[in-house]
């Protein structure tokens, strides 16, 4: 903690409340990462925001700083909103700006689905300032008219790209609308199709719009990433994921990533049984589990975890040294996600990715996008 700082309003520049500046400093934050020193201010301002960011940028704390500061402390009123595509984000996000807004006493509540609703309909009642869910929850609770939106000065669409690829394009839309036109929006998205432009124009008013993506490749790229490669059939994964985590150094932090739900059901228990302590979290499992397994996961208690992409997105676990893909993503921006869960803030990370036979049309898409020079080759011993 820098005592130093303590009691001050100037955070890297930014003009922001004592209490918040406390919160920063004491979570460690000493200056501002570039995607917050670039959306911050313009925020602070009362702008609008679209923002493009390379993920583990310290997104979260782009928007949440801003809100956390811009909300009235005791307010019993929900005054800031943010969209969420998935339940551990909901999480994540949740935790995050409660941290931020400690020292001002904001209080934060997280609702998803899969969960019983009476227990965040009590933490609602209890009085929420700031309001993080999924689409789908968040819409249910304003049905019930549990959760009134009246209020609201800033709202976030946190990953939009990706709750727009879920389904949530209709929800997003039945919230905003429910919101005053006067607020507050930010929106952040790696990528910005069609309808989200159009929601950019609908719901925005006279966005800045902040690029933190390499624009000759129209993606994120994730530098810090050792990207691995093997070209390896399908029946020969088994034996090509023992090779690569017997080289990998004891204690290490791995996520596996399969795409169907029975594959990390099977892989989990495969591995198990070869003496690594493993575990698989994917969207069939009860909520509670899935709870219990992130927790675990996060707090490095569970080194190793095979998931299907419900982990791709946002995940924000520093610890995770090495990322890989047994089945490869179905397209390059998920792939980018993925890889992008390791090398959180500058930090190094490696991914491994199988190359199986049916993967060479995106196999061609990785290597027009980041280029053979970034591409580490390796071969299995067994070929
Ligand atoms: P995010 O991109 O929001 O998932 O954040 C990535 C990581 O960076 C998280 O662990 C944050 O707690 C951390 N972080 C965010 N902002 C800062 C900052 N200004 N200084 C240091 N760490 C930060």
């Amino acid at each position: 903690m820098r005592t130093d700082l303590q009691g001050t309003t100037d955070w890297g520049g930014l003009e922001l409340e004592k209490t918040i500046v406390n919160s920063l400093f004491n979570m460690g934050y000493e200056k501002p990462s570039d995607i917050q020193e670039a959306s911050i201010p313009w925020q602070l301002e009362g702008r609008d925001v679209v923002a493009q960011a390379v993920t583990g940028s310290g997104k979260t704390a782009s928007f949440g700083i801003p809100m956390c500061n811009l909300v009235e402390a005791d307010s019993r009123d929900v005054q800031g909103l943010v969209l969420v595509p998935t339940r551990e984000l909901a999480q994540q996000v949740q935790r995050e700006l409660s941290l931020i807004g400690r020292d001002r006493g904001i209080s934060v509540v997280a609702v998803y689905g899969g969960e019983p609703i009476a227990k965040q309909i009590r933490a609602l009642e209890q009085g929420a300032t700031i309001v993080v869910g999924t689409p789908g929850r968040l819409k249910d609770l304003m049905n019930r008219r549990i959760l009134d939106l009246g209020y609201v000065r800033n709202a976030v669409l946190d990953e939009a790209d990706e709750m727009l690829d879920i389904g949530f394009a209709d929800d997003m839309e039945f919230i905003l609308k429910r919101t005053p036109s006067t607020r507050q929006t930010a929106l952040f998205s790696a990528t910005i199709p069609g309808f989200i432009r159009g929601l950019i124009r609908r719901y925005l008013d006279d966005p800045r719009w902040i690029q933190l993506v390499n624009d000759s490749k129209g993606l994120e790229t994730v530098d810090e990433v050792d990207q691995i490669f093997y070209d390896v059939a399908s029946q020969d994964k088994a034996d090509g994921i023992m090779e690569i985590l017997d080289d990998i150094e004891e204690g290490s932090q791995i996520l596996i990533f399969r795409k169907m739900q029975v594959g990390v059901d099977r892989l989990s228990k495969g591995l198990a049984g070869e003496g690594f302590a493993i575990k698989g979290i994917h969207g069939g499992m009860s909520q509670s589990e899935r709870n219990r397994v992130m927790n675990s996961f996060r707090d490095g208690s569970l080194k190793m975890l095979v998931a299907t992409n419900l982990a791709a997105r946002g995940l924000d676990i520093p610890t995770i040294s090495h990322v890989i893909n047994y089945d490869m993503p179905e397209n390059i921006e998920e792939y980018v996600h993925r890889i992008g869960r390791t090398a959180r803030m500058g930090k190094r990370g490696t991914a491994v990715s199988f190359i199986g036979e049916w993967d060479f049309e995106l196999h061609e898409q990785i290597v027009a996008k980041i280029g053979e020079d970034k591409m580490i080759r390796r071969q299995f011993s067994f070929y």
